[in-house]
């Protein structure tokens, strides 16, 4: 029997640094949702990745709602959104009655083009609007043009928020992805490079981190007032990450490089066995970034003969799991209102099954596929999952 080949699963450490931190709790009867672990996880984080201040959420999802709370985004307020992504960048907006604006990507970095940015801003402020919050995307783990968006944002007075969920251990000139914005975004959830078995953090990089972070605490928490009876003057949420998950979350942190490691090792088995194939693209890693390369994902051109679901049903008969590239949030029916703003004219439906546009993010994701990028996998698993892909290029030369 051959085994289950996973996209990616979690891994917990060899040494078993996640079970240690884990008894600690127990030991101390630390179970709830504070306790040493989560207070050592952020500073752990801060100390990693070169924060100003970190909180320790229930989910990246509710990180990202809180840094858009932190930037004052309220009803009505417009927020520009990356539109190649995970729903879970875009759904916090509306969470505040706000009102996502999308963007598109560049053939580049995958991720939102900051000439479309640009364009965006023109065009809403010709309106008459000022958008308050940028929300930009290292998808997969590749990193945005992260300085060019910065100063984009700056110009025009928005808050740049990185979601750096897929990403973490990625830098680019040696500065890690999460601590370029204003807020910065991880998420460890089960799929991650790094898992606490769910949960996210917020990163403040801001003059007034500490102050910021303590609002966020506050809201994370309910929103209690300091008085000697429950108070309350604003709602509150219950956000905070537990002593148990964060327990994990520190065990797997130390073990983060290994992972990128591994991760890196894939993704460059990948381009020495398929990224030669006719028509087939691994993502692009930038120059003086390195790449966590979460996902390795590829482009399969029109001509190709073989079409990114012939890939995903193989590999599938084989037992191997692998997934498509995020469906543009401009192109989801729950965003169909929103507005889009890419540097393609003429944008129309080409894949109408599929609900794919010819913009660079519909193109991304009409013709991606994310391949098995599993650290536990072993040099057999990768040469199996190549195996598939080209049988299925031989099939076409004959
Ligand atoms: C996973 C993910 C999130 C959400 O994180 P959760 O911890 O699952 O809430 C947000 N954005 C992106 C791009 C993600 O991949």
């Amino acid at each position: 029997m051959k085994q289950h080949i996973f996209l990616a699963s979690p891994h917990m450490s060899e040494e078993g640094y996640e079970q240690q931190y884990i008894k600690e709790a127990f030991d101390t009867n630390w179970i709830a949702p504070l306790g040493k672990n989560v207070t050592e996880f952020e500073n752990e984080m801060c100390e990693k990745l070169g924060a100003k201040k970190a909180v320790a959420l229930s989910a990246g999802t509710a990180a990202i709602h809180m840094a858009l709370k932190a930037c004052g985004v309220g009803r009505d307020d417009i927020v520009f959104c990356q539109s190649l992504t995970f729903s879970a960048t875009a759904n916090p907006i509306t969470y505040e009655g706000a009102v996502p604006v999308f963007i598109d990507s560049e053939e580049e970095t995958w991720n939102m083009s900051p000439a479309a940015l640009e364009q965006a801003f023109e065009k809403y402020e010709g309106l008459g609007k000022k958008p308050k919050a940028v929300l930009v995307v290292h998808l997969y783990g590749l990193c945005a043009k992260i300085e060019e968006i910065a100063s984009v944002c700056k110009k025009h007075g928005a808050v740049l928020i990185e979601d750096a969920a897929e990403s973490l251990g990625t830098t680019y000139k040696g500065k890690y992805t999460g601590t370029f914005g204003d807020y910065g975004i991880i998420s460890f959830n089960g799929n991650k490079i790094i898992t606490s078995s769910g949960g996210g953090m917020l990163l403040f990089n801001t003059e007034d981190a500490a102050e910021k972070a303590a609002k966020v605490l506050f809201w994370a928490t309910q929103a209690r007032e300091q008085a000697r009876w429950y108070q309350h003057k604003e709602i509150g949420y219950n956000y905070r990450m537990s002593n148990i998950v964060a327990g994990i979350g520190r065990g797997q942190l130390r073990v983060l490089e290994r992972r990128v490691e591994k991760k890196r090792e894939i993704y460059k088995y990948y381009r020495e066995h398929i990224g030669n194939l006719p028509g087939i693209s691994l993502m692009p890693l930038r120059e003086e970034s390195r790449s966590n390369c979460w996902l390795t994902a590829i482009q399969v051109a029109d001509e190709a003969g073989v079409k990114p679901l012939d890939i995903m049903k193989a590999l599938e008969a084989d037992d191997i799991e692998s997934r498509p590239v995020w469906k543009p949030m401009h192109l989801q029916p729950v965003f169909h209102d929103c507005d889009f703003v890419s540097e393609i004219e003429n944008l129309h439906i080409v894949d109408e099954e599929m609900g794919a546009d010819n913009s660079i993010a519909g193109t991304l994701f009409r013709r991606g596929v994310c391949m098995p990028s599993d650290t536990k996998m072993t040099k057999e698993d990768m040469e199996r999952v190549c195996g598939v892909v080209r049988k299925l290029w031989e099939r076409e030369d004959v």
